[in-house]
């Protein structure tokens, strides 16, 4: 047991009796913890979630709740919790984050992605940070063949879990050209550039959050708040 200080976000809060919390973590040097927040709801504290900052507890070995002491919070990173759009993309990744990553998996590079998120960047981003994880947990595919000819594709269709093109399956979930096009340019640096429409952006969040639904059976929420959003 000792007591440590890191960067992190609070993603997920949980009411514990009348003023306690546990909080759930993703620190930048511990991955994925849970905290206990001891009068977490009072005046002189307040939790935030998504508002990044530096969090001192005690980590236990044994013991997957951790006693949290405060949280220092980064306030050039209010943005995050102000801007709605902004808000909204971070709940969308954080709920895949939660399923996808173990307790205490440490990522400084995805932390690093995160920090990174601003108006400028956010359509981009929530896709690229997804593409990511994917590669990350071993579940990202190709996006330019279909997986049963092998053929060129230039409008994917996804049918549990499959990407295939439309003359080897009809049913499922038809991505448009532009989004194909959109996700197959994901990893090059053509894609920093690119300008996506929201409408685009939606569809293809939408691809890629069944998909990863169709991998683990675990729905994620947070997209129709994005659409609503409009
Ligand atoms: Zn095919």
């Amino acid at each position: 047991m000792r007591r440590v200080v890191s960067e992190g976000i609070i993603y997920k809060i949980i009411k514990y009796s009348d003023y306690s919390a546990i909080a759930f973590s993703f620190l930048k040097d511990y991955g994925k913890v849970k905290l206990f927040i001891n009068k977490a709801f009072t005046k002189k504290k307040g939790l935030n979630k998504f508002l990044p900052g530096e969090i001192d507890f005690q980590k236990k070995d044994e013991s997957d709740l951790n006693k949290c002491y405060g949280i220092k919070y980064d306030t050039s990173k209010s943005y995050f919790i102000e801007n709605p759009e902004i808000f909204i993309r971070l709940n969308i990744v954080f709920n895949v984050i939660d399923i996808l990553y173990y307790d205490e998996e440490q990522d400084e590079t995805l932390f690093k992605y995160i920090y990174s998120l601003n108006e400028k960047n956010m359509s981009r981003w929530t896709i690229y940070v997804l593409n990511f994880i994917l590669k990350k947990q071993g579940i990202g595919k190709s996006y330019d063949f279909c997986e049963k000819c092998g053929e060129n594709v230039n409008k994917i269709v996804l049918h549990k879990g499959m990407f295939s093109c439309e003359k080897c399956e009809y049913d499922g979930l038809h991505l448009s050209k532009e989004c194909t096009k959109i996700l197959q340019k994901v990893y090059t640096q053509e894609f920093k550039e690119l300008a996506i429409s929201k409408e685009d952006e939606i569809s293809i969040l939408e691809f890629l959050l069944n998909y990863i639904e169709s991998v683990t059976s675990k729905k994620i929420k947070g997209l129709s708040v994005l659409k609503e959003l409009g």
